[in-house]
């Protein structure tokens, strides 16, 4: 009977853990992306389900029950409600509690430490340390997001901060490996140091190095749920586990390219450091305003408009209006394309979601090392509620934050309009001299009322 059991529940993980790789291959484009969430979301329902019927589940059903009835209901409202721009602090956030969830695995089975092999001991305190960086680094990463915390600076040298308390750390996590017996007291300061270690590796992160810290989160999560998976001896969490780390890997070695930083920079430099502006990003004087209907004539007698979105085109909700911008320029005979950064937004992929969104086609969309080398032929930039994407101090001060970072390079185009709300500042939180530039004209006011503007005076021309 027993033999029987695992036979379906061995089958049913296995089935599950199929359904999550095809999910996740699904989960590769933008059209067929819905349905692979659901496909993996299926895989594990069924996982679930499969690890209700396991033999070693034999009591607190009900517990169970409840609790993801519980975490269920306010995940749901929560998702609910959230706003599309509040996306990438809602994933920072279910990403850190992916790595909680697999280190108070770890806390409990290092708590019966006699029931384990050796290799079960050290790859729960493996999980244990990866799953509480990533947990109380990904909610410091969320406060920062949702702007609750500006800045943060490691009091002294980070480095030292950095080798004492993981020393410390790779010490107690060897006596909890190698020991049989259970030590509550040494568990306890294992993970809060493990703990502070991720809210010193976060505090100083701003500005480029953002995402690659949180794409890095992701990996960390899903690391340390398949190591978990196999001290529990659960196939399904071992595969989704491996899984998210894999792409989790992918994402960070393809954000770091991005703002072309190497990893090792982000987690030892001095980042975060308040900056100062230097002469250079001061040189070009002040800023040239322009009306929505100079705005509309530039780019209705243009030949080529590069349309480049930012944070605050998903702020404003301005997508859908800028695809009917799009139209009416088209029907104007206007070559309208869009370049897209790869940081872009708050998220991975948030401006090509928000387009996508919008109906705006994939052949008009170019990345920024093709569309870098074009610029000249470009009549028009318009920066729509886009900063350090944009911001010319990452080439030119060498003392920015953004330093190295690839920009799109739209002072090269022939002209450029900016919409902004405010005389505000990007993520990074440092001027941007293309705002003072000559070939600039900025336009203040909520992105979707300056399209919708602009619109209305092109619909004027006729
Ligand atoms: P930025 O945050 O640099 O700039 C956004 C701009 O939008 C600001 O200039 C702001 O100026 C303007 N703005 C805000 N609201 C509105 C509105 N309603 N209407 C019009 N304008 C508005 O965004 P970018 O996209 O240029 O750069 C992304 C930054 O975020 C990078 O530094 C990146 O590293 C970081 N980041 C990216 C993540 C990702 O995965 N993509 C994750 C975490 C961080 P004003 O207030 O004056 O209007």
């Amino acid at each position: 009977m027993i033999n029987s059991s695992s036979f379906f529940i061995d089958l049913s993980y296995f089935f599950a853990a199929a359904l999550f790789i095809y999910g996740l291959r699904r989960m590769s484009s933008p059209i067929s992306a819905r349905s692979g969430i659901w496909v993996a979301a299926a895989g594990m329902l069924l996982a679930i389900a499969a690890s209700f019927a396991h033999p070693n589940v034999t009591s607190n059903h009900w517990l169970i029950l409840i609790a993801m009835l519980i975490g269920g209901a306010l995940s749901f409202i929560h998702a609910k409600r959230v706003e599309l721009s509040e996306m990438p602090q809602m994933i920072a956030l279910y990403n850190g509690l992916g790595g909680g969830a697999a280190a108070t695995i770890a806390a409990v089975e290092l708590l019966r430490a006699a029931e384990h092999g050796p290799s079960e001991r050290i790859l729960g305190v493996a999980g244990a340390l990866i799953g509480c960086i990533a947990f109380s680094g990904s909610l410091l990463a969320f406060a920062k997001l949702s702007g609750w915390v500006k800045f943060g600076r490691w009091l002294g040298n980070r480095q030292t901060a950095y080798v004492a308390i993981m020393a410390s750390v790779l010490l107690l996590g060897f006596l909890l490996s190698f020991s049989n017996t259970a030590h509550p007291v040494l568990l306890l300061l294992f993970f809060l140091l493990c703990l502070l270690f991720g809210i010193v590796m976060t505090l100083p992160i701003a500005a480029a190095d953002m995402p690659v810290l949180i794409s890095l989160y992701n990996a960390g999560a899903g690391l340390a749920v398949g190591f978990e998976g196999y001290v529990l001896g659960n196939p399904a969490m071992m595969v989704a586990g491996t899984l998210v780390c894999a792409a989790g890997v992918l994402l960070t070695r393809l954000m770091a390219q991005a703002v072309n930083r190497r990893l090792s920079e982000i987690l030892y430099s001095g980042f975060g450091i308040p900056h100062e502006i230097s002469e250079a990003t001061m040189q070009y004087g002040h800023v040239n305003e322009v009306d929505a209907f100079d705005a509309a004539v530039t780019m209705a007698y243009a030949e080529e408009v590069l349309i480049v979105p930012g944070y605050g085109m998903a702020v404003a909700q301005a997508q859908h209006k800028v695809q009917e911008l799009t139209q009416l320029l088209e029907e104007r005979g206007v070559n309208v394309q869009f370049a897209i950064h790869p940081v872009a937004g708050r998220m991975p992929g948030h401006m090509n979601v928000l387009l996508a969104e919008a109906g705006v086609s994939y052949e008009k969309i170019r990345d920024l090392s093709d569309i870098n080398g074009e610029m000249s032929k470009i009549d028009v930039s318009l920066i729509i509620g886009a900063n350090d994407i944009v911001n010319l101090a990452a080439r030119s001060d060498q003392k920015s934050p953004l330093h190295g970072m690839p920009i799109l390079n739209v002072d090269e185009s022939k002209s450029v309009i900016v919409l902004k709300r405010v005389d505000g500042k990007g993520y990074a939180g440092i001027d941007n001299p293309l705002l003072q530039h000559e070939k600039t004209r900025v336009h203040f006011g909520d992105a979707k009322q300056s399209v919708q503007e602009i619109i209305s005076a092109i619909k004027s021309l006729d």
